[in-house]
């Protein structure tokens, strides 16, 4: 009798763990099972010709989108430099084009990032800066967030004396349904360090943006 109540106690301690934890991922051919269902939740045929192979596909895409869960922004960033022959100034990479989809529509957003940091005595790979961006830009995002994940991977692993991301994009969900609206750009900032607290810094890396 008692070993029943601990067993049922831990099964109960086991079912409040699983419901905490995240849910099971489903398997490759339930995913495609889904979009199968969204086809004839079209009124389409999934068995006809130029659709039969749609399923495969879209989760084949859907891998690329959402590459950035199994990359770990860490990784990227471990590898930082010294020798920064006395390097002080503002480091800029800008126009990094990336490819997001919002977390609302799962519509695409496109754009581009600006991204900057003032070294302190370390630096990292350039092509390393354009590999984060795509890290989170590879999940599914709000752009606001996507500019603070950045800032904030960047500034961990990197301890600079400052960040500046901007980044620009066009919304596909403001674009090809909702309000309709074709050339709007959003644009979001996010500052730490250096150039939250001095004003010519900032300046200078809208200019330099700009420019
Ligand atoms: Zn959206």
């Amino acid at each position: 009798m008692t070993k029943k109540i601990a067993r049922k106690k831990t099964t109960a301690a086991a079912a409040k763990t699983r419901a905490k934890s995240k849910p099971t991922r489903p398997t490759r051919t339930e995913a495609e099972a889904a979009i199968r269902t969204l086809i004839e939740w079209m009124g389409e045929d999934p068995a006809r010709e130029g659709l039969r192979d749609t399923p495969r596909r879209v989760i084949k895409a859907f891998d690329e989108y959402c590459a950035g869960y199994d990359m770990n922004p860490a990784d990227v960033l471990a590898k930082t430099f010294s020798e920064t022959g006395g390097y002080d100034g503002p480091v800029l990479v800008k126009c990094i084009e990336f490819e997001s989809r919002c977390e609302h529509h799962m519509a695409p957003f496109i754009g581009k990032a600006h991204v900057a940091y003032i070294p302190n005595g370390r630096i990292i790979g350039l092509s390393k800066i354009a590999r984060l961006v795509d890290i989170y830009a590879r999940r599914l995002q709000t752009q606001e967030r996507l500019t603070s994940e950045i800032t904030a991977a960047l500034q961990k692993h990197l301890k600079p004396k400052g960040v500046a991301v901007m980044l620009e994009a066009e919304h596909f969900c403001m674009k090809v349904r909702g309000v309709h609206k074709d050339h709007s750009i959003t644009v979001t900032s996010r500052f730490t360090g250096t150039y939250q607290k001095d004003d010519d810094l900032r300046e200078e890396f809208f200019a330099q943006v700009r420019g």
